[in-house]
């Protein structure tokens, strides 16, 4: 975990503070990968990143055994396998779903039979699969029976939180038993990250109402009804902040199935929670399509700290309600409204700093707003430092002018090949506000020199 840096507590004057920005508690260290910041594009590796590398564990056109040429008809049979597994998750057919799987694994129908309980208690409203006539190196199956593993996409679409199907390739081996083919095996590929799959993995519950949907593993400390209540209140207090409409679709995945590697930063330090848009893809996978909806991903192992203290709920909220900017926005715009959201209505000029090393590393940090390039070597201090431009900005010239200062950073990146801002900040603040970056930075930083005061 991050080094200790318990760092900005209290509110002079008043009560301690219930808030302290998140970056500075190692236990809810906030770091978002910077494909997460912008909240942007679909998960790595995803349809919706078409620049995804190829498979790397497979080899195009490679079937099984030199003498089982895989056939268009065992294309065409695994086709019709996968449509009736679809259609006994959708209509809850445990049999018929059961009937899809290659007997006598019993490996194999534990973890099935968890993804079809997982998917039970979801509102699914579509399900569907498809997969191109390739194949990847298939997975071990036993027996010499033919085996193949074509590149297979699920498409889940979840009632009120999705507007169109997930999708995510999956990794599955067929075999043939006899005349029939079916599933073999089904695991999880790295290579091929799901964008978003809670439902594959261990059992989980969920809450929910009309357009948000929360998940937590099943027994977890802090269940799904209460995780549902806390996001709620944080939600309408990140939207009262950001004058925004809470009541827009959401999923909240804090169970521990899929995505591991997105809570953790450059620096290897762990996030308690990211927030970033899944896509749809046309039905083979080859083709991104429509966004599908928007996912804050919570990492199962912080959220009782995000329950006690929904700062970092806040945070991400705020990224999930400011959603479209992307990488159009230098990393402490976004950021730094963020955190200012995470921490109202605490203000880091009514805050204190109680880690005595503080001041010395801002001192020792260059009095500059943070250059993209920059962005993610010392998390604590880019965080904070972007904290206190946006609340310098914010506070002094209000919110609208923020938003407005967003939109024409979003504009320039649509008229000109401009990613985070680079090159045209001190323009940007010039336009909008009539000061340059030096003198934001430079009040940001006074900000952060009276912490210590
Ligand atoms: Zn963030």
């Amino acid at each position: 975990m991050a080094a200790g840096l318990d760092a900005v507590r209290g509110q002079r004057g008043g009560p301690a503070a219930a808030y302290a920005p998140a970056v500075l508690r190692p236990t809810t260290a906030l770091v978002c990968a910077a494909i997460l910041v912008s909240g942007c594009s679909g998960g790595p590796g995803g349809p919706a990143d078409p620049s995804s590398p190829p498979p790397t564990s497979g080899s195009p056109a490679a079937p099984a055994a030199d003498d089982d040429e895989i056939t268009e008809s065992d294309f065409e049979a695994v086709a019709a396998l996968l449509d009736v597994r679809a259609e006994a998750l959708l209509g809850g057919d445990r049999r018929a779903f059961l009937a899809t799987l290659d007997p006598g694994n019993r490996r194999l129908r534990r973890a099935q039979e968890q993804l079809f309980d997982n998917v039970q208690a979801l509102p699914v409203d579509k399900l569907y699969y498809g997969f191109t006539d390739t194949g990847l190196v298939p997975a071990d199956v036993r027996g010499d029976d033919p085996t193949m593993r074509p590149p297979v996409f699920e498409h889940l679409e979840l009632t009120g939180v999705f507007a169109a199907p997930v999708a995510n390739q999956v990794s599955m081996t067929f075999v043939e038993r006899g005349d029939r083919w079916l599933v073999g095996h089904e695991d999880v590929d790295e290579t091929f990250e799901a964008q978003v799959r809670p439902w594959f993995g261990v059992p989980i519950e969920a809450a929910g109402d009309d357009d948000l949907l929360v998940l937590t593993d099943r027994g977890a400390d802090v269940g799904a009804e209460e995780l549902l209540g806390s996001t709620r209140e944080a939600l309408a207090e990140a939207a009262d902040v950001l004058d925004e409409d809470a009541d827009r679709p959401l999923l909240v995945d804090a169970t521990s199935n899929g995505l591991t590697f997105e809570l953790s930063n450059a620096s290897g330090e762990e996030a308690a929670a990211v927030s970033y848009s899944v896509g749809a893809a046309d039905r083979k996978g080859e083709e991104p399509r429509a966004r599908a909806g928007s996912v804050v991903k919570a990492n199962p192992t912080d959220v009782e700290a995000l329950v006690d203290n929904d700062t970092t709920l806040r945070h991400e909220l705020a990224h999930f309600l400011l959603d479209g900017y992307g990488d159009t926005n230098p990393q402490w715009v976004t950021e730094g409204i963020a955190e200012y959201v995470g921490y109202a209505p605490g203000l880091l000029a009514d805050s204190v700093a109680s880690d005595d090393r503080l001041p010395r590393r801002i001192a020792g940090r260059d009095v500059e707003l943070t250059p993209s390039g920059l962005w993610g070597n010392d998390p604590q201090l880019d965080y904070l430092t972007a904290h206190a431009f946006a609340e310098h900005l914010i506070t002094t010239y209000g919110l609208d002018r923020y938003r407005e200062m967003m939109d024409v950073f979003k504009r320039r990146a649509r008229s000109s090949p401009v990613v985070f801002g680079e090159g045209i900040v001190d323009e940007v603040l010039r336009q909008v506000y009539g000061v340059g970056e030096r003198e934001v930075a430079r009040a940001g930083f006074a900000l952060l020199e009276g912490l210590s005061d």
